[in-house]
């Protein structure tokens, strides 16, 4: 397909109408009645974005935000929604979905949906234009009361992120009175191991391959300078 015109498309629109476009899935839904009840049928619905999709440029690409949150991610709810239809976890929220079927093999493409549509979310708001910088007193003090340091625990999330081997997720969580940094496979979130996500940086491929093909350590380099959301982080504590 032509990038190069998709991505003149969607960085012509604007925010509101970005957004209204990735939340059409979720409109035709409830056009055609699906929500019969919206407490008892809970549908997923894909997230707005809380910034525009050229809004993380230069480090991540409006036409990276294009497929990596309008095809992966919406595809993840896609996915979760038909799979969920009529089964005991329709009505779930989906940490409830996520617990439920957490290390069972029989509900692993439910598990795998549910959590990659969580971390995504997560994702997305761990990021903000003109990130980075420092956390606000109280998340620095933990920060080094755990780490040593902020560049320390920078380090640590550098160092979790690029060496994850394959698909997966590096995390700052909170874990009983410390904070640590910690890595995950595939779609795992470290909720199931009784630990609290602060922020997570996504490391599959489609995260960084449009804008850094290979070079994953320059992709979590400049996430962790230029959009790092410390807030976000601290409202999790
Ligand atoms: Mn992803």
């Amino acid at each position: 397909m032509n990038t190069t015109h998709e991505e003149a498309k969607i960085k012509s629109l604007t925010r509101r109408q970005f957004l209204g476009r990735a939340a059409g899935t979720a409109a035709v839904i409830a056009a055609t009645g699906f929500i019969s009840n919206a407490q008892e049928t809970q549908v997923h619905v894909l997230m707005e974005l809380p910034y525009a999709s050229n809004a993380l440029e230069p480090v991540i690409t409006a036409n990276t935000i294009s497929f990596h949150y309008g095809r992966h991610h919406k595809a993840y709810v896609d996915n979760l929604n038909k799979l969920i239809a009529g089964t005991q976890f329709a009505g779930m929220s989906l940490d409830k979905i996520i617990i439920a079927t957490s290390g069972k093999s029989e509900n692993a493409s439910i598990f795998n949906n549910a959590a990659q549509v969580w971390n995504h979310n997560f994702y997305w708001k761990s990021l903000k234009p003109q990130g980075g910088g420092e956390p606000a007193a109280s998340l620095k003090q933990k920060i080094e009361k755990s780490f040593g340091s902020l560049d320390k625990c920078k380090e640590a999330l550098s160092q979790a992120a690029t060496s994850q081997f394959g698909s997966g997720w590096a995390w700052l969580v909170s874990d009983g009175d410390l904070l640590k940094v910690v890595k995950t496979g595939n779609a795992e979130n470290p909720m199931t191991g009784n630990m609290k996500p602060l922020l997570t940086i996504d490391v599959w491929e489609h995260a960084y391959y449009l804008d850094y093909q290979n070079r994953r350590a320059d992709y979590v380099r400049d996430v962790i300078e230029k959009l790092i959301n410390w807030e976000f982080a601290a409202s999790n504590i």
